[in-house]
């Protein structure tokens, strides 16, 4: 007969006295310790929209929609697929905001399973913004403003950023659903994407 050894002695007093070390679940509810590692969620008031997050994901969990038509503004829809995901945290650790603004959130959320697999997902949305000329996307407005901010005086050079948070503050008219056909250099002063801005810089009007 083999005797337990003592640790394994010591280990079963302790559960005697202490109880299980497993939790009852379904049956009640489980609690998981406050370092357990869980899915990471968006927080639509810190994400900008920026897209770095999802360039980070080892697991393609990460994804976006820029949704144009329909009703209400142009908007990106951030999407996270918690079957693809590995809870790995990088998509944290990439994101662009300050630590204690992150715009992706690891929490120790656990219970994430499905019967229908198609649903397994959780989403987010930006308002995009457009280039007041020919309609491109140029990305979210929360992103303009960010950049904006982050470069201070150095943004007056660039109209786009500028105006972006001009707007912000109310001090110009919100207009983007205004889409103009004019390359000229009556153009210049509005929110451009990259080849509008180079159209508007190099050619004239004559
Ligand atoms: S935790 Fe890892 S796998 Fe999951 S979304 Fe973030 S980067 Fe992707
Ligand atoms: S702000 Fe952070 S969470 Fe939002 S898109 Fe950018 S990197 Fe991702």
């Amino acid at each position: 007969m083999k005797y337990p050894k003592l640790r394994e002695l010591a280990e079963a007093v302790k559960a005697v006295v202490k109880g299980p070390y497993t939790s009852k679940f379904p049956a009640e509810p489980h609690v998981p310790h406050k370092n357990f590692r869980g899915q990471p969620v968006y927080d639509a008031d810190t994400c900008i929209g920026c897209l770095a997050c999802v360039e980070a994901c080892p697991a393609d969990a990460l994804a976006y929609e820029d949704i144009l038509e329909g009703d209400g503004a142009p908007k990106r829809v951030m999407i996270h697929y918690t079957d693809s995901c590995i809870f790995c945290g990088v998509c944290e650790d990439a994101c662009v905001r300050e630590t204690g603004e992150k715009g992706i959130v690891m929490t120790n959320e656990w219970n994430l399973a499905y019967f229908d697999r198609s649903q397994a997902f959780e989403t987010s949305e930006k308002e995009l913004q457009l280039c007041e000329v020919c309609g491109a996307v140029i990305g979210t407005k929360d992103h303009m403003i960010w950049l904006a901010e982050r470069l201070g005086e150095m943004s007056f050079s660039n109209p786009t950023l500028y105006l972006s948070r001009l707007k912000k503050l109310g001090l110009a008219d919100d207009n983007i659903s205004t889409v103009l056909e004019d390359d000229g250099r009556s153009d210049r002063v509005k929110i451009l994407c990259a080849e509008c801005r180079r159209k508007t810089s190099v050619y004239t009007d004559e």
